[in-house]
């Protein structure tokens, strides 16, 4: 069986991203940022009690009120100012169906080039957002294929999303699935210290 297969059997689908719309994502996204999914959640939900889950009241919202509803995802007055000026941007822009015209690597330079947004953000983006073929790589994911060897100690972010790249077919829902299902390892077993390797089903890919 593959790692794929595996990690399917083991989890079943984990339907990411959880958002109901490309907005919200984007959203979440910028959230999520050196803090947990739980502390995103309380900030998402005050944001959608208040209609503030869509670019355009985001930035007609003083930053003030946007930092009091972003408070519980960390680094608020950070996070408020970026998600004000990234929704300020992609509404100058034409919105996202104007960015859906650009290239994959176009539309990744473009939010690349966006304050606060580096390459995992930029590539999760992409693919839960607009539903590009771009594998995402973050910290479980290194630590994992570091760990059996798929990649070695000085492989970065690029050298490991070519990686998978080349591994898998350019599936966005494969794509998608994957990386949230590497997550899972990463948070239950692939653990910084201590890795639970006997009970976790990537054991047999060691
Ligand atoms: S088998 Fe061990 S090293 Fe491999 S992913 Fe699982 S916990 Fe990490």
């Amino acid at each position: 069986m593959t790692v794929y297969g595996s990690l399917h059997s083991a989890f079943g689908p984990q339907h990411w991203w959880p958002a109901t719309g490309s907005e919200e994502m984007i959203i979440g996204a910028l959230l999520t940022q050196n803090t947990n999914w739980k502390n995103v959640e309380k900030a998402l939900s005050n944001l959608r009690r208040n209609d503030l889950l869509s670019f355009h009241y985001i930035i007609k919202t003083p930053l003030s009120q946007l930092e009091k509803m972003i408070k519980p995802a960390g680094y608020f007055r950070q996070k408020s100012l970026r998600l004000k000026t990234l929704a300020e941007t992609i509404i100058a822009t034409g919105g996202l169906d104007s960015l859906d015209l650009l290239t994959t690597l176009e539309l990744r330079e473009w939010f690349l080039r966006q304050s606060g947004i580096g390459p995992e953000t930029a590539d999760s983006i992409l693919l839960y957002a607009f539903k590009r073929p771009v594998f995402v790589i973050d910290a479980y994911t290194l630590r994992i294929c570091r760990r059996h060897n798929w990649l070695n100690d000085k492989d970065n972010y690029r050298k490991a999303q070519e990686f998978f790249t080349r591994k898998l077919p350019l599936k966005v829902d494969i794509f998608n699935e994957f990386h949230a299902l590497l997550v899972q390892i990463g948070k239950n077993f692939c653990r910084t210290k201590k890795p639970l390797c006997q009970e976790c089903p990537l054991e047999p890919f060691l």
